[in-house]
């Protein structure tokens, strides 16, 4: 594929046409079918399913990475067999390799010249497999048990999980050390597949939607006269649905206040009642 070819697929994804110089193209190996560190694999319809469902999908490089914009956006995958290695199973190594591009900005420059440099080349994923294949008896050991361990040996050869269905992709980041052994990539592995609030939502949008609902929570404290410390601090430790509960309970409380000057006198009730939803 020549950079023109390139341009044009990656184009898919932006508000409007960019050029070469403009964009920053480099490729990752997203996994592959080697059992890595966790006596996990993929199997090959699972690689295949994680090449449909990478494209477009969004990696970030550290945890400030979506405040400081230094995300990159998969736009071709593609995977690759190798007939001539072979994995511990005895297959042909196979990986799923990802395209992507950057923004070029004076932000990223130095990330840039780092991922160049191959000081960042490590990549996990994120995704959900329905399926998780005992490798000695092929129970699926998401809906039933069975004896074996991963990474324990059973008449000579060493348990592991096969990971098939996967249900969704999530994101992809780059991280300092690699779990699959050899293709130095890791695998962030969610086994709630089955759960549609998570599969509506990449993780960093609900951990967003959480974080906005602690900021909202804090600053009605704040305005309903509240000990704002005190209850931030509380509310880093509440639940999404006692957050919920608390900011409906404060909006309600903020609306009877909005013309009177009781609202210090009121703020006592307003924590019992917080205590309340807490079990206390
Ligand atoms: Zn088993």
């Amino acid at each position: 594929m020549d950079n023109t070819e390139k341009l044009q697929l990656l184009n898919q994804f932006t508000r409007r046409e960019l050029t070469e110089d403009e964009v920053y193209i480099f490729d990752v190996i997203l996994c592959d079918n080697e059992i890595d560190r966790d006596f996990e694999q993929f199997s090959l319809s699972a690689l295949k399913t994680l090449q449909e469902l990478f494209i477009g999908k969004t990696g970030i490089f550290d945890h400030d990475a979506k405040s400081s914009g230094q995300t990159a956006r998969i736009f071709y995958t593609e995977l690759s067999e190798d007939s001539e290695r072979k994995t511990s199973s005895g297959e042909n190594y196979v990986c799923l390799k990802g395209s992507a591009y950057m923004v070029r900005t004076s932000a990223n420059e130095n990330l840039i010249k780092e991922i160049e440099g191959g000081i960042k080349k490590e990549v996990s994923i994120s995704c959900s497999a329905a399926v998780q294949k005992c490798s000695v008896c092929g129970v699926n050991k998401r809906t039933k048990n069975c004896p074996h361990t991963k990474g324990k040996e059973y008449a000579g050869k060493t348990a592991y999980v096969i990971l098939d269905k996967i249900t969704d992709a999530y994101e992809w980041s780059f991280v300092a050390v690699p779990a699959q052994k050899n293709a130095g990539v890791t695998r962030k592995f969610f086994s709630d597949c089955n759960n549609s609030y998570d599969s509506n939502y990449e993780p960093e949008i609900v951990q967003k939607l959480y974080e906005n609902l602690k900021k909202d929570v804090t600053r009605l404290c704040f305005l309903c006269g509240e000990n704002a410390d005190i209850l931030k601090s509380a509310a880093d430790r509440m639940s999404v649905s006692e957050l919920l509960e608390f900011k409906s309970e404060l909006e309600f409380k903020r609306r009877s206040n909005k013309n009177s000057q009781l609202a210090h006198e009121n703020s006592k009730s307003i924590t019992e009642s917080f205590r309340m939803t807490k079990g206390k």
